[in-house]
């Protein structure tokens, strides 16, 4: 995934206005599958207190040097930073990473993930980060970088959903899509007059990532579930 530059960066363009001039217009998320929805840009600048339950459990169970992945507006490397953590924080949105330093994030680089060199004790890829591998096919791929990134012992922290609940009516009857996984979305964002390319994300069910995992020499452990058909897995070497 190229660096996203401003023009189509409606997140990046989201983050650096709420957080300089205090303006929160909607970022808005579009997909065929659904009805628009909307990201209340404030909810990027979670604090702890804020969090779901399975985030904060990941950052509690964060430990070592941690790379926190898709990091946004650095709400997590913040909260692990002050708890004395060294924590790196990427993002392909320079916005992000700009946003990012402003508010104290001492290590915001502007990095993809699948071009990231060093290891790490803990990765963490909150928000659904690992949807960013867009589709199942190319989860085995992720999981050979994961195997780079991770220093013996390591582990990575991701939470996901199982939509299945969205092709699922009120009678209980599932009508899956007949074309590849159900998981493979495509997403479009928008916020105000910036209209971001259009981008596949993945959400990945627990038994399908824990068999893709244990394909690839990993282990995957459901840690916590969420409301919402969401988890937090913890996925370790085999
Ligand atoms: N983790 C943050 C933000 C989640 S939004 C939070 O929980 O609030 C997902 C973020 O991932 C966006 O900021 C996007 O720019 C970033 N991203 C998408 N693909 C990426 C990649 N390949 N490498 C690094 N960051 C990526």
């Amino acid at each position: 995934m190229p660096v996203l530059s401003p023009q189509n960066d409606p997140m990046g363009v989201a983050i650096i206005d709420f957080l300089t001039r205090g303006t929160d217009q909607p970022l808005r998320v579009c997909s065929p599958m659904f009805d628009d929805d909307e990201i209340p840009v404030a909810h990027l600048f979670r604090t702890y207190l804020q969090m779901p339950a399975i985030e904060q459990k990941a950052l509690d169970l964060a430990r070592g040097h941690v790379l926190d992945v898709g990091a946004g507006a650095g709400c997590h490397s913040l909260v692990l930073q002050e708890r004395g953590i060294d924590v790196s924080a990427i993002d392909i949105s320079p916005l992000s990473v700009e946003a990012m330093r402003l508010r104290g994030v001492r290590h915001a680089v502007l990095q993809d993930f699948f071009l990231v060199e060093s290891t790490y004790d803990t990765v963490l890829m909150l928000m659904n980060g690992i949807g960013m591998t867009g589709t199942l096919r190319a989860l085995p791929r992720f999981f050979r970088h994961l195997d780079r990134l991770l220093a013996p012992g390591g582990q990575l922290l991701c939470d996901s959903s199982d939509i299945r609940y969205v092709f699922t009516d009120d009678d209980g009857q599932v009508d899956l899509p007949h074309n590849g996984y159900y998981g493979e979305l495509r997403y479009q964002m928008r916020y105000g007059q910036v209209v971001g390319k259009p981008f596949p994300w993945l959400y990945v069910d627990f038994d399908t990532l824990s068999r893709c995992a244990t394909e690839a020499g990993f282990c995957a452990e459901r840690i916590a579930d969420g409301p919402h058909f969401d988890f937090l897995a913890r996925i370790v070497r085999q």
